[in-house]
Formats: structure tokens, sequence, C-alpha cells
């Protein structure tokens, strides 16, 4: 059987074809080499048709127009070496350069997404109209995959936007918007979504007439007119910025530029030849193919139910949510932000009112305005329900608690709404440390229960761990999976169990540093080392940002729990006795002097202190010096290691959570291609080798079962998944 064909030609009028882009079985449109091959079979048929006004290409997909190239194709071909990747890019770049030359003019009809290749297919037509909708996007992803457009995208866009409109465009990888592209002539105009059609079929007519696309397509064949010094400029600026935006771990944004500054000053054709030799150097290399593997994490995420098998979910529409302290708020105006009823209780009124004040701010915030707007605050106050009767969460779907972290008053709570709320409605906890299995004693419906673990602050952390006690239904964790999708985060499911999954792999990480630090390591190397290896932040600024008191508990919980591998170190206890809560104590590691301010807004900057060093020094077991490669492999080593024990107790599904669940919950750094990514790039044999040089240290770095089999088969953690990270 002849496989079904993702374009499909047409004639809305007699001298106007239309090409209509509908991949089968796709939510979204994207470029295989298939839908090229096709493309080209169906252009060179049109080619021949010299009467022809024009062409219009349109996508027949409600979801958007082309959201790029096949990157399951583009991570098969790894390894099919550097003639055949340039080949593949000039090929299709070849052939999206014949709509410049075609026999009448092309007008790409763009409503939704259009990144990436469908970004290229447009940007060779000459001219693009765009729909006025809100999900209307124009972009260039492509550097956040460790690439740059490889279909001509950095010859051809500067011709159109100008030079340093494009090099933002495509050193940035953000899309922008209708009105944007209008701005920057990009888009020739902007119209309702259902005047798309008709209004590109008037595009053609003009410019048939008026012949100036004609005029157009010399101009951008040529070099870019600009003066040595004005593109010296140009390039010094960009690549500061981009120098700071990246810490020199992301090349492809430098690369980018580069090219697009050494390529400005040679014909179309030259350009787009140099882009395909310069893509060829990206391609396949280990920071490509790590952001890759991010891009697979977080696509699989999308669309993982947080169960194996198919499940019945109940639609949240009303929620409830216990406690309007900073977690609760935060939980509260996600919701309210994204359409849903939220009923809203705090035993204290003063924090109920400041909550409520907060989560309506939060939920209207407006970017342009940089602040909250107005009219869409009275919008979402009618969907915030503030209340102190517990009767008022009767209708809700799901409700959740986020009180204070106390066993008996959360079960308190409990005992008492569980019977309110309709009998097919779910509870959850936003427990940090304490076990769901305990939490659900003496619920009445413990199958309804389970926990939505938020990451503060929540309007900026995009994860979630979806807590499954051991008598949580499937049902209660697929609808957990797809509330927390519906307001906009990512879950991940975890079992139930000391740490559940981020902060048990944080803390040893964590306790590691003080280990380090009580050994001879001096604070500034430990952190240097951390943000050298692509930290956010170093793990000692991270006690201050967190509070030392709050890591005292959570590490406690883990010294209980695993006295193995983690003991109680009396350093935290001191700080902590001695008043030095981190940051917001105005001192903890670092001392934070009042008129000490960092960049920008940041009044946090700390500084060494005396009194700390000194404290450390004498608590110090040893003086030795340790080079960053040592810190490193201290620091992440006993990561990986207690990995590999959550897979062998299986408390996630799938090797990917944990790689997924560190980028977002901690911020691990996407060019590593997650925690186990990278040990997987290491190679599994080296990481014994590493750990067996540090096992005296104690069993937090002797390998697993799971570690050693690995190393004996020579395979990956990924392999376990039926990807493979090499
Ligand atoms: P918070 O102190 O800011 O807020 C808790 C609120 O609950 C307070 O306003 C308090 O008045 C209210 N409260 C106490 N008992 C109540 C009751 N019986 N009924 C209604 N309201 C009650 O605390 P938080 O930081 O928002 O933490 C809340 C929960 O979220 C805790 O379980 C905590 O462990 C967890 N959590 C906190 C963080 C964090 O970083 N703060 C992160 C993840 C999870």
């Amino acid at each position: 059987m002849a496989a079904a064909k993702s374009l499909k030609l047409s004639f809305p009028e007699e001298r106007i074809a239309l090409i209509t882009i509908d991949v089968p079985d796709k939510g979204a449109n994207v470029l295989s080499q298939h839908v090229i091959a096709e493309l080209a079979e169906l252009i060179s048929e049109l080619e021949t048709r010299k009467d022809l006004l024009g062409l219009i290409f349109i996508s027949g997909k409600p979801s958007g127009f082309v959201a790029g190239a096949d990157i399951r194709e583009f991570a098969a071909s790894y390894d099919v070496g550097r003639e055949q990747t340039m080949k593949v890019s000039s090929d299709g770049r070849n052939l999206f350069a014949r709509f410049a030359q075609f026999p009448g003019v092309t007008v790409a009809a763009i409503d939704g997404i259009c990144v990436g290749g469908g970004a290229e297919l447009a940007i060779w037509c000459d001219r693009r109209i765009l729909s006025s909708s809100p999900k209307t996007q124009f972009g260039f992803p492509e550097v956040k995959l460790g690439l740059f457009p490889g279909w001509g995208g950095t010859a051809r866009t500067p011709r159109i936007i100008g030079l340093s409109n494009a090099i933002e465009l495509i050193t940035s990888g953000e899309s922008i918007d209708s009105t944007r592209s209008l701005l920057l002539g990009l888009a020739a105009d902007v119209v309702p979504t259902d005047q798309l059609l008709a209004a590109a079929i008037r595009l053609v007519k003009e410019e048939a007439n008026t012949k100036s696309y004609l005029e157009d397509r010399q101009k951008w064949e040529r070099p870019i007119v600009m003066s040595e010094t004005e593109l010296t400029f140009l390039g010094a600026t960009a690549s500061a910025y981009i120098q700071q935006q990246t810490k020199g771990n992301y090349p492809a944004p430098i690369a980018a530029l580069e090219l697009m500054i050494e390529t400005s000053q040679l014909d179309v054709a030259a350009a787009a030849n140099r882009e395909t030799e310069q893509f060829a150097e990206l391609f396949g290399t280990p920071i490509n193919r790590s952001l890759i593997n991010v891009f697979f994490l977080m696509d699989r995420n999308k669309k993982d139910l947080g169960i194996s098998h198919d499940a019945s979910t109940r639609a949240i529409r009303s929620l409830g949510v216990f406690g309007a302290g900073i977690m609760g708020s935060g939980i509260a105006a996600a919701g309210v932000k994204r359409g849903l009823t939220v009923t809203l209780t705090d035993t204290n009124p003063g924090q109920l009112g400041n909550g409520t004040k907060a989560i309506l701010e939060e939920a209207s915030f407006d970017r342009t305005l940089k602040g909250p707007d107005p009219k869409k605050m009275l919008e979402l106050a009618a969907n915030l329900n503030a209340t102190i009767t517990d009767a008022e969460f009767r209708r809700c779907d799901l409700v959740i608690e986020a009180i204070v972290e106390n066993q008996q008053a959360k079960q308190s709570l409990y005992h008492r709404i569980e019977p309110l709320l309709p009998t097919d409605a779910i509870l959850a906890s936003n427990t940090s440390a304490i076990s769901i299995d305990r939490l659900a004693a003496g619920l009445a419906r413990p199958d309804r229960f389970c926990g939505i673990h938020f990451f503060n602050p929540v309007r900026k952390m995009p994860l979630v761990e979806v807590i499954r006690g051991s008598k949580t239904s499937d049902e209660t964790i697929a609808t957990a999976v797809q509330f927390v999708k519906a307001i906009g985060k990512s879950p991940i499911v975890v079992q139930d169990g000391p740490g559940f999954l981020v902060n048990r792999l944080l803390l040893p990480y964590m306790h590691e540093a003080i280990e380090l630090l009580l050994e001879g390591a001096s604070i500034a190397e430990i952190d240097s080392a951390a943000k050298h290896f692509g930290m956010p932040m170093g793990p000692i600024t991270l006690y201050d940002v967190v509070g030392l008191d709050t890591a005292w508990h959570a590490g406690n919980v883990m010294v209980d729990a695993f006295p193995d591998r983690i003991v109680a170190t009396p350093l935290l206890g001191a700080l902590v006795k001695a008043g030095r809560l981190g940051q917001k104590s105005g001192a903890g590691f670092f001392a934070y002097p009042p008129n000490n301010k960092g960049s920008g807004n940041d009044n946090k900057k700390g500084v060494e202190d005396p009194a700390v060093i000194e404290m450390i020094r004498s608590m110090q077991r040893k003086s030795e010096k340790h080079s960053r490669e040592t810190i490193i492999s201290r620091l992440f080593l006993p990561m990986v290691v207690e990995a590999a024990r959550i897979l062998e107790e299986k408390k996630v599904r799938d090797v990917r959570d944990v790689d997924l669940g560190l980028i977002y919950g901690i911020g691990f750094p996407p060019f590593r291609g997650g925690l186990l990514f990278w040990a997987d790039s290491q190679g599994i044999g080296r990481v014994i080798e590493e750990l067996s040089q540090y096992e005296p240290l104690g069993a937090r770095f002797a390998p697993t079962p799971m570690l050693s089999d690995l190393a004996r088969s020579r395979r990956g953690f990924y392999d376990m998944s039926g990807r493979t990270s090499r």
C-alpha cells in the first residue's frame, strides 16, 4: 500500500497553486526526509507551470504550520558522517531556495507554530502572512539543540529582516509573535486565522501585478550592505551578550553569530554553502547529543500519562487549597491563571488576605506591563474564593493541602475534611518530606490520596513530583498528572520514600560539599567547581538560598533513612544554632552586608565571613588540596550512585524521569543531557573506576549491583530505557 501523502496540491483559483501540509498520523507537521522528497516532487511538477501567478503553503493542522525538522531522524543519523550530514543540509536548502526562483510569487500562510525547519521553509518564500492568533509563533530554536538552522536560515533571514535582527532571532532561539514579525518585515501582513487563505490569495494577485517580489529576489541574493566598523561593533556587542548568557557552555549561538557576520558579506548562495559546512561541525557533537536528549526527555514527559497503562481520569475544574503561605499561594495562583475555580483557606486570616492579593497579582501578571493587569485581575477574582468555612470545599474535585510541615496537623485536617469531599475527589499533600503512606493512615479513601509536591517558587519551577503511596490508585495518579500538566507544569511520578526523587539526589550532593569543606577545600573552590560543571549556583551558596535550617531538617530525614551513606554533619547544626540560617536571616555560610548589592536587583550577594571560616577550620578533619576535577567527582558521583539505588528500588519508572527531574528540579545543566546521560557518556566502567578511588570515604561511593551489572555488560543507564545515550 502506498504511504499516505503529507502534501495536498489544489488550485483555489486557476492560476494559483496551494500546497496544504498535513503529515499523516502526527499531531504537528514535521519535515522528515520523506516529506522533503514529496515536496521536491511537487515543486518540480509546479515549476513547469509557467502560467502560475503564485504558490501558497498552508497547514492542514490546527496545531500550527510546521514544528520543524524530524528530530528523531537527526538522532538516528549522528554517525552518518560529515559528507552525508552536509548533503541532507544542502539538499533541503537547495529545494527551499527554489521557492525564491519559482515562476510565480511564493507565500507561506502561517497560523500557529512555525519554527525550525518550518521557519526555513517559510523564510525562503517570497512573502509570509501570519495569523493574529496568540498561538502563532515564528522562530529558530535550533541553538537550544546545540545547532543552528541548516537549511539556509542563517543566510536568507538576515537579508530579509536585517543582520542585527536575524542575529537576535537565531542566536536566542526564542520565537516571536505576529506583531513583532510584522514590525521586522518578516510578515507582509497579519490577519485573523479565518481570513488567512483569502489574504494569501489576495497577496498573490497584488504581487503578480506590482512584481515587487522580483525586486526583492534580486536584493536578497546579494551581500548585505554594512561597513566594516558596523560589522565589528555588532559582532563584539552580540558576542559579549551571548557569552554572558551561555557562560561558554553552549557553543551554537556563538558559532551562529560568527557565521552570520562572516557570510553577510557573501552572496546568499555562498553564504548558504558556508552554513552547510559549519552546520556539519556542530552536528553530532556531545553537546548537540545532550541537548537533543533533553528535547526527548521533555517530549516524553509531555506524553507520559504517569502510569503504565490506561486509566480513567477525573477532570479537575474546581481546586481547593489549604494553607495560603508561600506554597499554597503559588499553587492557587497557578490554578487561577489556568482558569480553574480555586477555593482557598488559612487558619491565619491575615495570611489569607495577603495570599489572596498575591495570587491575583501573580495570576494577572502581564509581561508587557511588567506588572498585574487590573482588568484581568478583576476577571480572575471571580475564580478565587477565599473562605474560612470548610463546607465551601464540598464541591472541589481536588484538594491540595499546603499547611505547616507537621504530620499531626496535616492528619487532623484530613480527618475533618475528607468526609466533606465528594467520594471521587482527590486529596493531596504538598509535603516536602513526610511519608505519603504515613499521612494516608486513617483515611477512609487512601486510594484517592497522593503527594503533589511543588517546588519553590511555584511560579518559576516547572517540576512537580506526584508521589504515589502504596494504596494510591492508578486513576488518582493519572488524574494528578493530568492536573499538573493542565496548570502548565511538568509532573514526574515517584513512589513514596524519603526525599522522594529530587531531594534524595540533591541531599547527597549538598552533604558532600560540607564533607569537602571539612577536608580542606574552600567555599570558593567548591562553588566554582560546581558552577564550572554547569550548575546555576554552587552548593554552598545553595545552602544559603534554601535556608540552613530547612536543609538541616531535610538532611536529618536522609540521615535517619540512609545512615550508611549520610552522616549528620556538626557544621550545619552549629551554624543553625548560631542563628545563621542563610539569606533570610542575613547570614549563613556567607555574610550579607546591607550595602553589598549584587548585579541588578540582586541585593543578596554574600561575602566570605571570617567567623564561618574559623568555624570550619575548627571542625576540619584534614587540610588537603582538591583539584577541580576531584571536587566535581566528589559532588556528582554520590548522586549517580543514589540514582542507581532509586532505579533499583523502582522509585521511578524510567531512567529519563531521573534526568528530567534534576534538570527541572535543581537546574542540572541541560548541556550535559541529564545526570545519568552524563554518567553514560563517561562510560559506566569509568564511573566505577572513579568510585573505587573514593570508596574508602564510605558507602556513598560504593557501586550498586545495577552499576556493576551495567559496567560488566558495557551498557549504560539509557540502554535500560530502550534509548541509547551514545
Ligand atoms: P508557610 O508557613 O508559608 O504556609 C503554611 C500556611 O498554612 C500558613 O499560612 C499557616 O497559617 C497555614 N496553616 C497552618 N495550619 C493550617 C490549617 N490547619 N489549616 C489551614 N491553614 C493552616 O509554609 P510553606 O512554605 O508554604 O509550606 C507549606 C507546605 O509545603 C509544607 O508541608 C512544606 O513542607 C511544603 N513545601 C514547602 C516548600 C518551600 O520551599 N517552602 C517547598 C515544597 C514543599
